[in-house]
């Protein structure tokens, strides 16, 4: 269709570079699409927010109806709260600062139609499939009752078998095998997408990836024997608390302090690891991060990189100078030595860039961007990276995930076959 080298790599690959400044544009169902031979990922079950309110008859053309806020309407009010405390303040000054390349990479993604027009097409291609709200289950509630680790997984293996896991009870055929749920490291090592099935409900597991469900108090139970098996890529995003009802009833959250006894140090390979730290806006968490947490886990190096979000049409999600809903979100990624490295022989690792703007419509239940694929040019050790994603919800080719509610977006209302 004559479409530009750029866009026919993001039409395949989900990942636009944006001309002319630090800016992404990604499109996380055609990113986590390419972690899975036999499936597709639902664009209407992954941006269901956005397709509900498609189906509302709001526009998806980048010039934009009112509902979604005129084309930079949303950048030029700039509502400031009367009072700011002193922490405020210290936000406030971080976010002028960061004001400008933020409209940079806004500007450019406007002015990449063809991109917009490519993503509305996808939008017009799966409106036909919209679902409605689907039940799910609830693994949170399910993990913790009293029958937890009783409770089986049964898997089902494709065609080719190539499982290397030990010690699996074997059930009827050699394609299917039941292990235990919760606390217990399960792995599809195979090149095929696997089905499982628990309690009637069927769950997908992409090819190559692992994942073990359970409370922080069994995290141990994802530590490698040893550190040449550690992982050179680990994604946090914990369940900061913030007091917010809305959040609340999203997931349980957990104290900050929890989060400094988070075994990373057991966690790293030998060769170091780069570590991305989701954070919520709040400059008091920022100073908790930059003074106790990472010094306690050993990260240096730190550049901070910005998640952007938009509506379909590219308009910003909410207003750029609203103080309390920013429609941004802060990463903050740095590289963590092994404690045992001796100071002659001092790791040296990759420069980050600073203030890299990710830009992306945001999912249903405020899923993240995947972002293995955006950083893999700066993870340090041995190729292919071994990824780790801690508080993880969803399941990646190539990566081990772990979570209390690690199989959420696995479930098969969340595809189709490919
Ligand atoms: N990055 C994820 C995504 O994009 O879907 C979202 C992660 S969410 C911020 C935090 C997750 O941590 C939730 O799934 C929550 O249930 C889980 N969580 C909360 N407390 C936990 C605990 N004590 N142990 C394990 N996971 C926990």
């Amino acid at each position: 269709k004559g479409f530009s080298e750029e866009l026919c790599s993001f039409l395949e690959s989900g990942i636009y570079r944006l001309p002319e400044c630090n800016a992404v544009f990604v499109d996380p169902v055609r990113v986590l699409n390419c972690s899975y031979s036999g499936y597709k990922v639902s664009a209407s079950r992954y941006y269901s927010r956005t397709f509900d309110s498609c189906g509302r008859g709001r526009g998806t053309s980048p010039e934009g109806s009112d509902s979604f806020g005129s084309k930079k309407g949303n950048r030029k009010k700039r509502k400031r709260p009367v009072e700011l405390n002193e922490k405020e303040l210290v936000a406030e000054k971080r976010h002028q600062e960061l004001r400008p390349f933020l409209v940079e990479a806004h500007d450019a993604l406007l002015g990449t139609p063809d991109l917009l027009n490519a993503f509305a097409d996808l939008m017009r291609d799966e409106h036909s499939s919209l679902l409605e709200k689907e039940l799910e289950q609830d693994f949170v509630e399910i993990g913790s009752l009293w029958q937890a680790p009783l409770y089986e997984i049964s898997l089902h293996f494709g065609d080719s078998i190539e499982i290397q896991d030990e010690g699996l009870q074997t059930e009827e055929s050699s394609r299917k095998r039941v292990v235990p749920i919760f606390n217990n490291l399960i792995s599809n090592n195979t090149s095929k997408d696997m089905v499982t099935e628990f309690l009637n409900w069927r769950y997908i597991v992409p090819n190559r990836s692992s994942f073990y469900m359970s409370d922080l108090r069994q995290i141990h139970g994802v530590i490698p024997a040893c550190s040449d098996q550690g992982f050179s890529l680990i994604v946090i995003d914990p369940p900061w608390e913030n007091g917010s009802a809305h959040q609340k009833a999203l997931y349980p959250t957990l104290p900050n302090r929890h989060l400094i006894y988070l075994p990373i140090q057991q966690l790293v390979h030998t060769e170091g690891a780069l570590l991305v730290l989701w954070m919520t806006n709040r400059e008091k968490l920022r100073c908790f991060i930059e003074k106790e947490l990472f010094p306690a886990w050993a990260v240096s190096n730190i550049q901070t990189f910005y998640w952007l979000k938009v509506k379909p049409n590219g308009s910003l999600l909410g207003q750029l100078d609203l103080f309390h809903h920013r429609p941004y979100e802060h990463l903050l990624i740095g590289y963590v030595e092994p404690k045992k490295t001796a100071p002659e022989s001092r790791m040296t690792f990759k420069n980050l860039p600073d203030k890299q703007v990710i830009i992306s419509i945001p999912g249903a239940y405020s899923r993240k961007p995947p972002l293995g694929k955006l950083l893999e040019d700066f993870v340090p050790g041995p190729k292919p990276s071994r990824c780790l994603e801690l508080f993880a919800r969803e399941l990646v080719a190539g990566w081990t995930s772990w979570g209390n509610e690690v199989l959420r977006f696995q479930d098969s209302t969340y595809f189709c076959e490919k």
